[in-house]
C-alpha cells in the first residue's frame, strides 16, 4: 500500500510504499479515505514521540474510511460500511486494521473528511472533561488553546453539559470562532496575564476544571485560576514541561487535584470502552447537528508536509484534514 513516510534525514514527508497491515479475527481492515493531523504527529516525525509498543510506525492517530474485510469473529460490521476510529498510529496510509470495537459508524450526513475530524479531539475532550474532570452542570471550565482541535471539541461538550466555557486564544479571529461555538468568554492571553481575567469572569470564584495544553508557562496562573477543589488536567506541554519552583502549600490550601493524561498509550480495551461510551453519548448529538466537527482545512495527502508546517505556525482553528 501507499503511505506518508518520513525521510529520516530531512524529516520531510513523502508518499512511499509500506507493508499492508495485518488483520486478526476480531478486527476490520479499512480502506482509508481521510485522516487528520495532531500535534503528536509533529513530534513523532522528529523522533520525539515514539508510537506505543505494537502500534504502526506510520503517522496518524485517526481515520475515516470503508470496511474492506471483516475478521472471522466480527459480527457487527460488513464490507462496505463507512467507519471512523481513533488509532494508536498508521492513519496516514491507504489501509489500517482496527479492533472492531473501536469502529464508529459515520452518520449519513457526514463526509469522510468530517468524520476524520472527530475521533482524537472529541475523545480527548470527552475523557478529560467527563471521565477525569467529573464535569457537572453549572460548573466552569477554562479551556486553553480554545481554537485548537481539542479546544473546539471541548467548548461544544462543555455547553452540552450545561456548564460554562472560558477560553484563551491568541487572535481575535480565533476568539470569535470560540464564541460562535458557544464559549461564554474568550481571553486574549497575549494581552497580559489571563488569571485576573478568569477571576473577573467568575466573580472571584475561579474555575472548577482547567483543560491545559500549555504546561509550564501557565503553571502559576493556572493554580491562581482554580476554584477550591478544582482540577488541573494536564493534556499537553506546548509551553514547556519543567516547573522550577512548586509550592505544594497552594495545592493544599485550595484542595486542588492535578491530573496528567495521555490517550494514545492507553490499552486497546480502555480505548474500546471509552469509544463505546463516547459513541452512545455523542453520536445522537452529531446526527442531529448539536455537535459538529470543526474543520479548518482539507489537504490532499501529498501535501502533508505543507499541512504540518501550517499547524506548526499555529494557523488552524479546528482540524486539519488529509484526503487519502
Ligand atoms: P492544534 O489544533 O494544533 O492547536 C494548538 C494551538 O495551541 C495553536 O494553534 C495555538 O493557538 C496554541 N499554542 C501553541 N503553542 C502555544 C503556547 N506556547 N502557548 C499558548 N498557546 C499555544 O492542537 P491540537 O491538535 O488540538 O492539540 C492540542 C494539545 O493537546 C497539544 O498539545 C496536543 O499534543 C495535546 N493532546 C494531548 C492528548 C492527550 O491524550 N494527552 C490528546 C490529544 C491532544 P493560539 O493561536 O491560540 O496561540
Amino acid at each position: 500500500m501507499k503511505a506518508v513516510l518520513v525521510d529520516e534525514k530531512t524529516k520531510q514527508l513523502y508518499i512511499g510504499n509500506a507493508a499492508d497491515p495485518e488483520m486478526s479475527e476480531g478486527e476490520l481492515l479499512v480502506s482509508v479515505k481521510a485522516t487528520a493531523l495532531n500535534r503528536a504527529d509533529l513530534l513523532q516525525k522528529r523522533g520525539l514521540y515514539p508510537p506505543p509498543q505494537g502500534a504502526s510506525p506510520i503517522l496518524g492517530l485517526e481515520m475515516s474510511g470503508v470496511v474492506e474485510k471483516v475478521g472471522s469473529k466480527v459480527e457487527a460490521w460488513k464490507a462496505g460500511d463507512r467507519v471512523f476510529a481513533l488509532l494508536p498510529g498508521g492513519g496516514y496510509a491507504e489501509k489500517v486494521s482496527i479492533p472492531a470495537g473501536m469502529a464508529m459508524r459515520i452518520p449519513d450526513r457526514f463526509s469522510f473528511e468530517e468524520a476524520a475530524a472527530i475521533p482524537e479531539v472529541f475523545l480527548t475532550a470527552y475523557l478529560n472533561l467527563f471521565v477525569l474532570g467529573g464535569l457537572k452542570p453549572g460548573q466552569t471550565v477554562l479551556i486553553h488553546a480554545g481554537a485548537s482541535g481539542v479546544g473546539t471539541a471541548a467548548i461544544q461538550l462543555v455547553k452540552e453539559a450545561v456548564a460554562t466555557a472560558i477560553v484563551t486564544a491568541g487572535s481575535e479571529e480565533k476568539r470569535n470562532s470560540c464564541l460562535q461555538l458557544g464559549a461564554d468568554a474568550a481571553i486574549d492571553y497575549k494581552a497580559g496575564p489571563f488569571a485576573p481575567r478568569v477571576m473577573e469572569a467568575t466573580a472571584g470564584h475561579g474555575v472548577h476544571i482547567i483543560m491545559d495544553f500549555i504546561g509550564a508557562s501557565y503553571w502559576e496562573q493556572n493554580i491562581e485560576s482554580l476554584a477550591m477543589d478544582g482540577r488541573l488536567i494536564v493534556i499537553g506541554m506546548m509551553g514547556g514541561s519543567t516547573i522550577k519552583e512548586l509550592d505544594l502549600g497552594l495545592l493544599l490550601r485550595k484542595r486542588l487535584q492535578i491530573i496528567g493524561t495521555a490517550l494514545r498509550s492507553q490499552l486497546p480495551e480502555y480505548k474500546i470502552r471509552l469509544t463505546q461510551q463516547f459513541a452512545a453519548f455523542a453520536m445522537p448529538l452529531f446526527e442531529d447537528g448539536r455537535l459538529k466537527p470543526v474543520i479548518d482545512s482539507v489537504w490532499e495527502w501529498d501535501k502533508a508536509d505543507s499541512a504540518h508546517e501550517y499547524m506548526e505556525e499555529n494557523k488552524n482553528t479546528g482540524k486539519i484534514i488529509l484526503r487519502v
